[in-house]
């Protein structure tokens, strides 16, 4: 029977084995505030305390169960936009510099989690576009020659490899070397700990109800008391009632996942050896991987936000529809049943990639909102980049991701 509504990563976390932090109460004073416990704001969490700073963190809810709980778990070594058209809308070098810069944040990430020996089922794998349409492999090679200018080229893949070691026909593909796939949930609650090993103080179930501010300092309003800081760092993947002049910048989208269940060796077998990460150049495109090696994880079916009384009833007519999509891509695959399906809200920006830094209206907030990528590696790259602005050492490639690119 496919659970629908639900993630396997939260759905298969042990319930004995749920971290538990403690409910904000009184009034406090912290150097750093981050609002927000996913993917970004435990990296963020970890990324200040282990440069000394004292950090509190301050969920609304419970740690990763947000957008991180219902995320792929791709570690991507590029942003979610192709190359040519981010180069249209930022411009050659702002495009060069934020591809760099996600490509050395996807490799840090994963080096990380090694370090820190996060058990979060880390694999290293290559990801790979490909066109399946005439038009597609125009783009694809429009998309080649522009990267190929700019130094950020990628070995481009003939039908005949895509065919033998992906197991799907496709007129040809750009491949993306060094990516990983994780368990987006087990990654978050690990740096949490991680972080409060390094001092960090972490609270669930408190939610912040407004932030003041004024010139010297700000002050978070959580439910269980005031905490006055000078530095508020806004992890909550995208702008929500605490910063409504924000939403403006913003269009909010549903995404969609299913994972199928355990794939036949005989089958498997017929996909080729390579478990690359497959994305396409769909609209709305797939991003497809395989998780324990023998599962398919598929995402797609984008469309705008699904209102909260009508998402049961999608999750199903979805998730019927990326199996259907799976199956024109992998045909060996047909009558092989999903065994989860469900939803993920995220925010788009005009450009495509994500805001993290200061906005001129806020002063001593920094911000990290608008990942679309399908992949982790906005919430690491935001890590630092943030950690870069807070000890004003920020770098030219940080400047790809501002609100006044
Ligand atoms: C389809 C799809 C697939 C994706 N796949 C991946 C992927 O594979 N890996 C990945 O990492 N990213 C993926 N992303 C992007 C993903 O959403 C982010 O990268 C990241 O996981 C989200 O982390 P986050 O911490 O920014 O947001 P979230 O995980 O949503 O965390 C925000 C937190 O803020 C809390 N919050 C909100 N308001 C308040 C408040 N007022 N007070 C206190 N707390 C509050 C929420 O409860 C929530 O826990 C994907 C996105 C989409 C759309």
């Amino acid at each position: 029977m496919t659970k629908y509504g639900r993630s396997p990563w939260l759905d298969q976390f042990p319930k004995s084995r749920i971290p538990s932090y403690p409910k904000h109460r009184g009034p406090m004073q912290s150097d750093v505030v981050i609002v927000g416990g996913g993917l970004t704001g435990c990296a963020t969490a970890y990324a200040f305390a282990a440069a000394g700073l004292k950090v509190t963190l301050l969920e609304a809810d419970r740690l990763g169960r947000g957008g991180t709980g219902a995320a792929s778990g791709w570690i991507a070594t590029e942003p979610g936009v192709p190359f040519a058209q981010l180069e249209r809308t930022v411009g050659l070098r702002s495009a060069r510099k934020a591809w760099q810069a996600w490509r050395r944040a996807a490799l840090d990430f994963a080096a990380l989690l090694r370090r820190l020996d996060i058990r979060c089922a880390l694999e290293e794998h290559d990801s790979v576009l490909v066109a399946r349409s005439p038009e597609e492999a125009l783009r694809l090679k429009r998309e080649q020659k522009v990267r190929r200018d700019a130094g950020v080229d990628a070995p481009l893949l003939s039908a005949r490899t895509i065919r033998g070691e992906l197991g799907l026909d496709a007129s040809g593909g750009l491949r993306g070397k060094d990516g990983a796939t994780i368990d987006p949930y087990r990654a978050c609650v690990g740096l949490a700990a991680a972080a409060v090993a390094r001092g960090a103080q972490i609270f669930e179930r408190s939610g912040v109800r407004r932030i003041t501010f004024t010139r010297k300092t700000a002050d978070v309003h959580a439910l269980g008391g005031v905490i006055r800081t000078h530095r508020v760092i806004v992890a909550t993947s995208m702008p929500n009632a605490l910063f409504k002049g924000l939403i403006r910048h913003f269009w909010f989208k549903t995404s969609f996942l299913v994972l199928t269940e355990r794939v036949p060796a005989k089958i498997r077998h017929q996909l080729g050896s390579d478990r690359a990460v497959v994305r396409d150049l769909a609209e709305p495109a797939h991003a497809i991987r395989w998780v324990g090696g023998d599962r398919l994880l598929v995402v797609g079916a984008d469309s705008d936000a699904v209102p909260p009384r009508q998402r049961d009833k999608v999750v199903v007519q979805r998730t019927g529809q990326l199996m259907y999509e799976l199956s024109t891509l992998y045909p060996d695959i047909s009558g092989i049943q999903p065994d989860y399906g469900w939803a993920a809200d995220y925010a788009l920006t005009a450009e495509g990639i994500p805001y993290i830094g200061s906005h001129r209206n806020y002063p001593h907030h920094l911000f990290a909102f608008g990942d679309a990528s399908h992949s982790v590696t906005g919430a690491y790259l935001a890590s630092r980049v943030l950690l870069r602005q807070h000890l004003e050492e920020s770098e030219s490639a940080d400047e790809a991701f501002s609100f006044n690119r």
